[in-house]
């Protein structure tokens, strides 16, 4: 077994055609930066416990190195792609077929290479990892839930607020720094939140600006709170909000998992509510992408284990 780098070039990948590795490369994940990605630890766990002879690496790559890059994994016979930030968007263009879920997003997180048809398909399995994280972690469904997203002007949110949308959950707060993001998602969602299922004399669908009195105003009427912001990964980062506006009914989900407890999941546990991070999310979107390239679920326990470093 040959060991792989911890990041790869383009040219690295080229090389890849005259000195493969073994097992052979087949899959990667494509960013950039993205030497952070824990992806390859839970992938090669699950390609080792299905006994699949192929390994996973990550390969940095810029804007203008995409279309080089499809072109090289598809010759070099690769079976899929994972694709992260900033290229979700920009890959779209560059691909045969675009499932609509992520045509609906504008993001593809995942490529799937077709060798008998020479096509390369996109798929976007972040949004339905967050519906079944939020189902394993509090055995739920979104469509059930009056959910709240902070942060929903982002691209982890942008993701959730249209599952929740496709799912018609039973109402859907958006809160965003940027107010005019969250209001122009809202207008788009519009037409997926009719007079089916009323709410009071609340609206079924709405953007409020980032204000901690408003906001604990609209915890009254919410269930799941999801943190869909970069807060939470610095230990100075301030918490998104206190264990006194929060109440025992919520569930609260951050989709940072590392570090595993921010300050948002102390203050849910203080305020006696069930909460829980992100990792759930990393495992199942990376299970549903498994399954686009191998038509079979992945071990989840495997994953587990190669995330903690066991395998
Ligand atoms: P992004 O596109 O850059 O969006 C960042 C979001 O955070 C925006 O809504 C932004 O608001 C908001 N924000 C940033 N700094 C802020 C501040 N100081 N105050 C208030 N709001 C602030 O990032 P992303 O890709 O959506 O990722 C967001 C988070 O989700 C990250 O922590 C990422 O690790 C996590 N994530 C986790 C998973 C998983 O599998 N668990 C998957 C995807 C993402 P503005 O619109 O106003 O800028």
């Amino acid at each position: 077994m040959s060991t792989p780098k911890a990041v790869y070039s383009l040219e690295d990948l080229e090389a890849l055609a005259q000195s493969p590795l073994d097992p052979p490369v087949k899959l990667a994940v494509i960013g950039h930066p993205v030497a952070h990605s824990r992806s390859p630890d839970m992938h090669n766990a699950a390609l080792r416990a299905a006994g699949i002879d192929s390994q996973y690496i990550r390969v940095d790559l810029t804007e203008d190195q995409l279309p080089q890059a499809l072109q090289t994994f598809a010759a070099l016979g690769f079976t899929g792609v994972n694709v992260t930030i900033p290229h979700k968007g920009a890959v779209i263009p560059l691909l045969d077929q675009v499932d609509p879920l992520a045509a609906r997003i504008g993001s593809v997180n995942t490529i799937v290479f077709d060798h008998e048809q020479g096509t390369k398909a996109g798929f976007n399995s972040d949004a339905p990892g967050f519906r079944q994280a939020i189902r394993d972690e509090f055995a739920v469904d979104v469509q059930d839930l009056r959910v709240l997203l902070l942060g929903a002007g982002g691209g982890a949110g942008r993701a959730a607020a249209i599952q929740c949308a496709n799912d018609h959950c039973d109402r859907l707060v958006l809160v965003n720094r940027t107010l005019e993001k969250a209001q122009a998602l809202v207008k788009e969602l519009q037409p997926d939140f009719g007079p089916r299922r009323l709410a009071g004399p609340l609206a079924r669908l709405e953007a409020i600006p980032w204000d901690p009195d408003l906001l604990t105003r609209a915890l009254d009427h919410i269930d799941l709170i999801v943190n869909c912001t970069n807060i939470g990964m610095k230990a100075a980062d301030s918490a998104l909000l206190t264990a006194s506006q929060l109440q025992p009914h919520h569930l609260v989900y951050d989709m940072i998992y590392a570090p595993p407890r921010t300050r948002l999941i102390e203050a849910a546990e203080a305020a006696g509510a069930r909460a829980a991070n992100g990792l759930s999310m990393l495992i199942c979107q990376g299970a549903i992408s498994f399954e686009y390239w191998f038509n079979r679920r992945p071990s989840i326990d495997a994953m587990k284990r190669g995330l903690r470093g066991g395998e």
